[in-house]
């Protein structure tokens, strides 16, 4: 017997076969007449079924074998592996994933006013929400465990075939006619192909053929599939654990010709409380005019958090057992940037409730028209108002909030998250791709900031009584040419594609910064060498020591720019650990030793005539932008959801300063 044509492949797609990448993964074995089968670890699925693939777990840098066995078996199987082998397969398509990964914000540090009898959830979409109850709790379907045989089984089939049909017309009915947004699109796209999914429909069909009725054969199978994924690690496919419910049941009711209840009738100004409600069911809610939504289940990854937060209605998710409470309640409020519910409310919560939901309404609207604005000295000089990044995922919400650049990305996540070193063409990748979206303002780089508290796969740390002030940051970089050059030759390479700076974390002294250079003169001879196009950065330091504040007349002149970490350089100067809460009151930026520290920067920096900036937490502290300003600090980055605030802050002092 012919054995099938196979290849080991180390997968590149940066995704990982997840949503997006799997769904066109699955389409493109399906145009092929072959039968393909990826095994990953000794387990081994069929490539055209995208619930089998997304339980593989296949990830970047993962091995797999890809079997092909057909007619078409070599055309195949080169063009499934140049796919495996694509970092950006199916990327730009994928805005459901996209929103997956927009995580809230965290929840607000604010203390609660409701704590004597407010619940908590998962804060899952930003707002405040006060109404009544409208309650989905649509009835469990169960099994009818009938035996079939004979004849019966080609009448089950053709049911259930007859049942999928009708649910796949509903969804893309629902795709065509709403004014979907491109997430929700992507999501109920991604339901439709559950319902379509061979594997799944394979294992129905096999359970009619043993004797099982179609509702107990889509029962089961969904619930069993639904199981495999909640035991997945990653929390985007542990959620697709919903979906497969979800779909099960709307199968399940089509065989009984049932419906849930509409959700296309809550009233405006309600709260949606439910156990759990699938994507489908939801975008059929008038999402504009309901005042928020409260579950049982889900988390912040799951689609009822994304649509939430694509429609800006408040939701606290995972309330788990206590959503019963609330059944029964006449009026609920929710804040869904605290996580807290509370039962019917009393008249002087309701008013705090109140308080909250217009201060947050207006405060939002009206910090929108700060978006374009670009705060200017009275002597012409721009204030850049910049994001902390950690990763291309943020950089929507940062142009979004009216970013000026980046300030601040920390590459330290893409390191992380790998199971081994990110290579330098997944890193020029990345670092060009956010270099070209905020074209053609700056994007500054910091080189790997990492050390023995937060362990990177290919870098050994030794263990350290003290790794805040160990083998971190540029001194493990230059003492590791190995896991340096790579990102510098990535970062060089990058430059081409926009306006890149790249700073130095952790510098002590001029001696450091020229090592730095040293090592990016070799690369960038390397690059020209090997004929690869290339850009000279300006290279800017991190003053977050207490020693680049003393030195820093001598660092001015090797530095093109300065930017002050107050994280660090707070903890460093005040010999207070900001991990330790019970030094909280200590780490304090506000505290003069520190605030001379920065006054000191500031004034080197500007004597030199190089760019003094700020990408600490304190850039974002209105109460201090002032101080800063009056200082001579031209930048400040900070996280995103901070940027509106800062510009407003700074707007107000324009008047005074021109
Ligand atoms: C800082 O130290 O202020 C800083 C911005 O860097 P990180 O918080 O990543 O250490
Ligand atoms: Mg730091």
């Amino acid at each position: 017997m012919d054995q099938p044509t196979e290849r080991t492949i180390i997968v590149r797609v940066r995704e990982g076969l997840h949503a997006r990448p799997a769904t066109r993964f699955v389409k493109l074995a399906k145009s092929f007449a072959s039968d393909v089968e990826i095994e990953k670890s000794g387990k081994s699925a069929s490539a055209k079924s995208s619930v089998k693939l997304m339980l593989l777990s296949v990830m970047e840098n993962d091995e797999v074998i890809l079997r092909v066995k057909g007619e078409d078996e070599a055309e195949a199987l080169e063009s499934l592996s140049n796919y495996l082998q694509d970092p950006n397969a199916g990327l730009d398509e994928d805005e459901g994933h996209a929103a997956v990964q927009q995580t809230p914000s965290a929840p607000a540090q604010q203390d609660s006013q409701f704590s004597a009898t407010s619940l908590k959830g998962i804060a899952a979409s930003e707002g405040v929400g006060l109404g009544p109850v409208f309650g989905y709790f649509p009835e469990e379907i169960v099994a009818d465990n009938l035996k079939i045989s004979g004849a019966g089984i080609a009448a089950e089939a053709k049911k259930l075939e007859t049942a999928i049909a009708a649910v796949r017309h509903n969804m893309q009915a629902s795709i065509d006619e709403k004014s979907l947004s491109p997430a929700e699109r992507g999501i109920i796209q991604a339901l439709s192909e559950i319902a379509a999914d061979d594997a799944m429909l394979d294992d129905m069909f096999a359970a009619i053929s043993s004797g099982q009725s179609a509702l107990s054969a889509v029962l089961a199978t969904s619930a069993r599939t639904a199981e495999d994924f909640s035991k997945m690690a990653d929390p985007y496919l542990k959620a697709r654990a919903d979906d497969v419910r979800a779909v099960g049941r709307q199968i399940a009711l089509s065989l009984l010709n049932k419906k849930d209840t509409d959700l296309s009738k809550v009233p405006a100004g309600a709260i949606l409380v439910a156990d759990d409600v699938g994507a489908f069911e939801l975008t059929r809610a008038p999402l504009k005019k309901i005042a928020g939504i409260i579950c049982a289940r889900g988390s912040v990854t799951s689609h009822i958090a994304i649509i939430a937060r694509s429609h800006s209605v408040p939701a606290v998710l995972g309330l788990g057992d206590a959503t019963k409470t609330l059944i029964d309640a006449k009026l609920v409020g929710l804040d869904g940037k605290s996580g807290e519910v509370v039962v019917d409310p009393d008249q002087a919560i309701q008013a705090e409730f109140a308080k909250r939901k217009a201060a947050a309404q207006s405060e939002h609207e009206a910090l929108k028209v700060y978006k374009a604005f670009q705060p200017t000295r009275a002597d012409g000089t721009v204030i850049e108002v910049a994001a902390n990044i950690g990763s291309p995922d943020e950089i929507t919400a940062a142009l979004d909030a009216g970013a000026m650049g980046v300030g601040l990305f920390r590459t330290e996540l893409l390191f992380m998250q790998q199971k081994e070193l990110p290579s330098e063409e997944v890193q020029f990748e990345i670092y060009a791709r956010v270099a070209k979206a905020f074209k053609p303002h700056s994007v500054i780089v910091r080189t790997l900031d990492i050390g023995g508290d937060k362990p990177v796969a290919g870098i050994e740390f030794p263990h350290e009584e003290n790794p805040f002030l160990g083998w971190r940051g540029v001194r493990m970089c230059l003492d590791r040419p190995d896991v340096f050059k790579p990102q510098l030759r990535a970062l060089l390479r990058a430059a081409v594609a926009g306006n890149i700076k790249v700073m130095v974390p952790m510098i002590v002294d001029a001696a450091e910064l020229r090592a730095v250079k040293e090592l990016i003169k070799t690369c960038a001879q390397e690059l020209a060498a090997e004929g690869k196009p290339y850009e000279e950065f300006a290279l800017g330091v991190m003053i977050e020591t207490p020693a680049a504040v003393m030195v820093a007349d001598d660092l001015a002149k090797e530095a093109s720019f300065f930017s002050i970490g107050t994280n660090d350089l707070t903890q460093y100067v005040m010999a207070a650990d900001r991990l330790n809460p019970r030094l909280a009151k200590l780490n304090d930026v506000t505290h003069p030793a520190v605030m001379r520290a920065i006054a000191l920067t500031a004034e080197a920096g500007t004597k030199a005539g190089i760019m003094v900036g700020m990408c600490g937490e304190a850039a974002g502290r209105v109460d201090l932008i002032p101080r800063f300003i009056a200082m001579g600090l031209t930048e400040l980055s900070m996280s995103p959801s901070m940027i509106p605030r800062a510009k407003e802050k700074l707007a107000q002092m324009n008047a005074v300063m021109r």
